[in-house]
């Protein structure tokens, strides 16, 4: 199967989207490029992901805030200039930001909006702004149908934002981020829908429970594991998946 040439990823300085940065470049056939963004490349928590910079020529650091229209729209000029006239085949939406305390009782609407924001609306943004790179990249393929060699959005979800799946983890209420996730689910249905023409494909993926600052040590997975898992699945996606909800095993999970 092949792999993207060219990809670029949100929130790449830490937990699950530093580990893929480290994977894909590990990988037997490394893209030609990945563009790792993040909210500060030059501050200490980039540190990791500038030491991998300077060890390969084909990781590209690029600043970007997902909550920021006008710094979407910038780091993609930036990617468009570096790739230089060749297209994007993979988006990858990792960033995200989670408060574990919003129950019913305590969430605000200041924390709705801004959990929104960074978790529906910057992935929203980040695809229209990258749109005519991925476009790009589906027109020069000479693949049939949908897959992510081609040309992809991958948008890093959970099984928290499933609405079906909601009274068997509902202990864990975390208002904020189940809603913000609900809507980048609906958010990744209506990219699918819309994006096919394009030869875009369109999944959410739901990493398992990760021990990260966000999902804490006391989850499942390690980092390594969940990565692994997310990379192997990136191969075996087509058509048949555009507009699903699927996790690091490639299981499908009800919206
Ligand atoms: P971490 O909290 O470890 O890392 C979050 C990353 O997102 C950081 O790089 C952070 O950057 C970045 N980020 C946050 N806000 C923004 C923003 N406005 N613009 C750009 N980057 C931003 O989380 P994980 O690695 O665990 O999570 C990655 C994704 O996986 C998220 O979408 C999360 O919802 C999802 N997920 C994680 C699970 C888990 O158990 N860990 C379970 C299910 C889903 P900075 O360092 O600047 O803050």
């Amino acid at each position: 199967m092949a792999a993207a040439r060219t990809v670029l990823l949100t929130g790449s300085n830490r937990g699950i989207g530093l580990e893929l940065v480290k994977q894909l470049l590990g990988s037997p056939r490394p893209p030609a490029w990945i563009f790792a963004t993040c909210r500060d490349p030059d501050g200490p928590r980039a540190q990791e992901l500038r030491d991998l910079a300077s060890k390969h020529p084909n990781l590209v650091l690029v600043k970007l805030d997902v909550e920021n229209p006008s710094a979407v729209t910038d780091a993609a000029k930036v990617v468009e200039g570096k790739l230089n006239g060749m297209g994007l085949n993979l988006l990858i939406n990792n960033a995200g930001i989670y408060t574990p305390t919003a129950s019913l009782d305590t969430v605000d609407a200041e924390d709705m909006v801004r959990t929104y924001k960074t978790n529906a609306v910057g992935p929203m943004l980040m695809a229209q702004a990258f749109l005519p790179l991925l476009k790009k990249a589906a027109q020069d393929s000479k693949e049939k149908g949908l897959s992510c060699s081609k040309a992809a959005i991958i948008n890093i979800s959970t099984i928290l934002g499933s609405i079906k799946k909601t009274p068997d983890s509902f202990f864990h209420p975390v208002i904020s981020y189940r809603c913000s996730k609900a809507a980048l689910n609906m958010l990744t249905m209506c990219q699918a829908l819309t994006y096919k023409e394009a030869g875009i494909l369109c999944v959410a993926l739901h990493p398992g429970w990760v021990k990260t600052d966000m999902g804490t040590q006391e989850a499942d997975l390690t980092v390594d594991t969940s990565v692994r898992g997310l990379l192997s699945v990136l191969p075996i996606l087509s058509e048949k998946h555009s507009g699903t909800l699927l996790n690091w095993e490639g299981k499908a999970i009800p919206w």
